[in-house]
């Protein structure tokens, strides 16, 4: 079944003058003519997997975790996307699996969203070093033999000089992807494996390595800002003023498990879209706010040898936690026990209940900044 998620809410980039980049419009002998190309790139939230989670996706019948039926609906938007982002908000640590507040999620889930069709997976989060250097380091191994690219934690800083900045060829375009978080809740990180801290230094450096390295997008992934809080923190807003001073062409936020604001930050070449936070994208949370995500599509055009991202749109989806049985026209829809990330066009084969269209009024309203909260 096909499902077209129509977005609530589409802002256009208009450039002041023009991107930051400055890429060659046409070769001589020893430049290389860059073709024009439109790419699309797809970012998720937190992918958290709370202990009900890991109950839920327990097969009984064939003795596996499954969780790809869980994103059927979301599936085609991040399939069809030339690339797909989401931040891994657990360790893949093995068994024992627990839940918060010391993750440690089934491989599965790993492998599911890459079904899914997620390409990128990024771990500077809070909860990388749930399970210490065990945890950071089999996160790496797992991700790596799944070849699921990944950024923010490295088993040591010889591997990170030699892995970062995370630089993908997305069509012809070179697209890098950092990210950072603002704490690893007073775990320590031990010696020698590291994970990516916000600090301005380090970030200038960063993006600076990206362009240098030929990127003609950076996208800086940015896990911050205070839980529950559905208006940005001035940290935050000072942070993104920061990275698009320095040249980043968008800015994506999470970890406050609710969504943020898109706004817009005037930089005297550029207008760079930051979302501040996309919510969970999966997660044992139902209260208000906190039961549902958006993703956010960024859509990034190459004319004349010139990248700058074009469009910055939202789609939001419910986290429905239940079982689904449906009549549609079409075909009837029979689901087991689950999480599912439900798009509002997909809304109306949920049970009778407020909680999925008040979740989309809230993201609608906040998404615009126009949160009292
Ligand atoms: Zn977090």
């Amino acid at each position: 079944m096909k499902f077209f998620c129509l977005s609530l809410l589409v802002f256009v980039v208009v450039p002041l003058s023009c991107s930051v980049q400055d890429t060659p419009a046409t070769g001589d002998a020893n430049t290389e003519v860059l073709r024009d190309t439109t790419i699309q790139i797809v970012v998720g939230g937190d992918m958290m997997s709370h202990k009900p989670q890991v109950t839920a996706a327990w097969n009984v019948s064939n003795q596996r975790y499954e969780y790809e039926h869980w994103f059927q609906f979301v599936k085609p938007t991040i399939e069809t996307a030339d690339l797909a982002i989401a931040n891994l908000e657990t360790t893949l640590s093995g068994e024992p699996y627990t839940g918060y507040p010391c993750f440690s999620a089934p491989d599965a889930f790993a492998f599911d969203l890459k079904r899914v069709g997620f390409d990128v997976l990024v771990t500077a989060n809070n909860h990388v070093a749930d399970k210490g250097k065990r945890g950071i380091e089999r996160t790496i191994r797992v991700l790596d033999s799944f070849d699921i690219k990944h950024t923010g934690s490295y088993r040591t800083q010889q591997e990170r000089d030699s892995l970062h900045p995370l630089i993908i060829d997305v069509k012809g375009v070179k697209v890098a992807i950092l990210s950072y978080t603002y704490s690893t809740n007073g775990l320590p990180v031990s010696k020698p494996n590291v994970v990516d801290l916000i600090d301005d230094s380090i970030m200038a450096k960063d993006i600076a390595r990206a362009r240098a390295k030929g990127a003609e997008l950076v996208i800086p992934i940015m896990h911050w800002g205070n839980e529950y809080q559905t208006v940005e923190h001035p940290i935050q807003s000072r942070t993104a003023s920061f990275l698009a001073s320095k040249g980043v062409d968008a800015i994506v936020g999470m970890h406050p498990h609710v969504l943020q604001p898109i706004r817009y930050i005037k930089t005297k070449t550029d207008s760079v879209p930051v979302v501040y936070s996309l919510g969970n994208f999966v997660a044992n949370m139902r209260d208000r706010y906190q039961n549902g995500g958006a993703m956010i599509k960024i859509t990034a055009k190459r004319t004349n040898g010139r990248t700058m991202v074009t469009a910055f749109e939202d789609i939001p989806f419910y986290v429905y936690k239940g079982s689904i049985s449906a009549n549609t026209t079409s075909k009837s829809v029979s689901l087991c026990h689950g999480f599912y990330c439900i798009p509002e066009s997909a809304a109306h084969l949920l049970p009778g209940s407020a909680e999925a269209p008040q979740f989309f009024d809230d993201a609608r309203r906040i998404l615009r900044g126009s949160s009292k909260r």
